[in-house]
């Protein structure tokens, strides 16, 4: 049986640790830093981490927020993101995602994105190093964030047509804000800008060809994405799902689709132009089509917590480590025990799924 919504805001709220995963005694883990890099039990290569710097939000979209809830965790100085992420990276991470809530909202982010862009890789490489925003902050800050070394940005937008966008966000003017925050960071040069949308059955659903439009009108990639059981509130159902072929179905029905290769070979979305060469598509479908298999993502939230898998039920406490005076070696060591009980799949739609102990927001997406 599913929880209530307030049993399950007292889940959000909580922080559980993890009884698989015991914090390390400090002072017993030696300082050392694997070459191999990070592996989980299922024998995947995690390469990925997206780092939550805060869990606030200046939109409430309605598939994602209530409304009425706030921030509901902690965030840490952005000295410890830092720390913290240089472990991870030592340890073979090659890719950092700043997220949120809303990280635009950090005081001191473009400081970070250039400390950050100083890391290399094990291979001696520069990270990979790209934000998801909701944009809305983005026209003062795309040129600063190029110029510390932000290498990529999504934009997450649920429609073109400015009346159902301001209905989803619940912001008014928002539109206007995101598009000229777009535009911006295209002029700062992070062109090709990814926008995210998410689709929900009798929302916005008829945003299809209007995106195949946009992408083609702007020079930018979206990406259509499944709505997963992660809201505050409840109201995921099945039916709520658009799923891939539906959304195959309607741009085609615009302009035959063309396939694309997968630009890596972790890649998420089924990629597709049209059949003239212009615009890009692509549908991520966690849902109907799940790609647990080729996971190679980790997490940490803004309170410092590693989950392992959106739908974890625990948070391994990471921060704690740091908290109790842990060297990096310690904070390597949890690293490396936590990635290694990684969850081989999520159980959407599945009978006995048991939604994730916080939302998408609380998470970072
Ligand atoms: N505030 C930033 C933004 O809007 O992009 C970053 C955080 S937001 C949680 C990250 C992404 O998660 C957004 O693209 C949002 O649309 C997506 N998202 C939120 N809830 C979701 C859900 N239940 N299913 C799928 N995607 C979701």
């Amino acid at each position: 049986m599913h929880p209530t919504i307030l049993e399950f805001q007292i889940m959000a709220a909580q922080v559980i640790s993890s009884p698989a995963v015991p914090t390390p005694s400090l002072g017993e883990v030696p300082a050392r830093l694997p070459a191999a890099g990070l592996k989980d039990k299922h024998g995947r290569t995690i390469t990925d981490l997206r780092v939550s710097i805060t869990d606030r939000c200046n939109y409430k979209c309605v598939y994602c927020r209530t409304g009425s809830e706030g921030a509901q965790f902690a965030e840490l100085p952005l000295a410890d993101y830092l720390r913290i992420i240089k472990v991870f990276v030592n340890l073979g991470i090659e890719k950092v995602r700043l997220t949120g809530g809303e990280p635009l909202l950090r005081k001191d982010l473009v400081s970070l994105v250039t400390q950050l862009a100083e890391l290399r890789t094990l291979s001696g490489q520069p990270l990979d190093l790209a934000l998801t925003t909701n944009g809305h902050l983005l026209a003062e800050l795309a040129t600063p964030l190029v110029q510390a070394g932000l290498s990529r940005i999504t934009v997450s937008m649920d429609a073109v047509e400015p009346h159902t966008f301001e209905r989803i966000t619940r912001v008014p003017g928002s539109f206007q804000k995101v598009l000229a925050g777009l535009r911006a960071a295209q002029r700062a040069g992070l062109s090709p800008v990814k926008v995210n949308c998410v689709l929900l059955r009798g929302f916005n659903d008829n945003q299809v060809v209007p995106f195949a439009h946009f992408s083609r009108d702007e020079g930018v990639i979206v990406r259509f994405i499944e709505f997963m059981p992660l809201e505050e509130d409840r109201l995921w159902s099945p039916d709520v799902v658009v799923p891939l072929t539906e959304v195959v179905a309607q741009l085609n029905s615009f302009r035959p689709l063309a396939p694309l290769p997968a630009t890596h070979s972790g890649e998420t979305a089924r990629r597709y132009t049209f059949d003239d060469g212009l615009g890009e598509v692509g549908i991520i479908a966690p849902v109907s089509q799940a790609f647990c298999g080729a996971c190679s993502r980790i997490r940490l939230t803004s309170d410092g917590k590693i989950r392992t898998c959106l739908f974890s039920q625990f948070d391994h406490d990471l921060y704690g480590v740091l908290a109790r005076g842990g060297s990096d070696g310690d904070l390597a060591a949890f690293i490396e025990k936590t990635v290694a009980v990684k969850e081989a799949r999520h159980h959407i739609g599945e009978p006995g799924f048991l939604k994730p102990s916080r939302s998408m927001v609380h998470i970072g997406g």
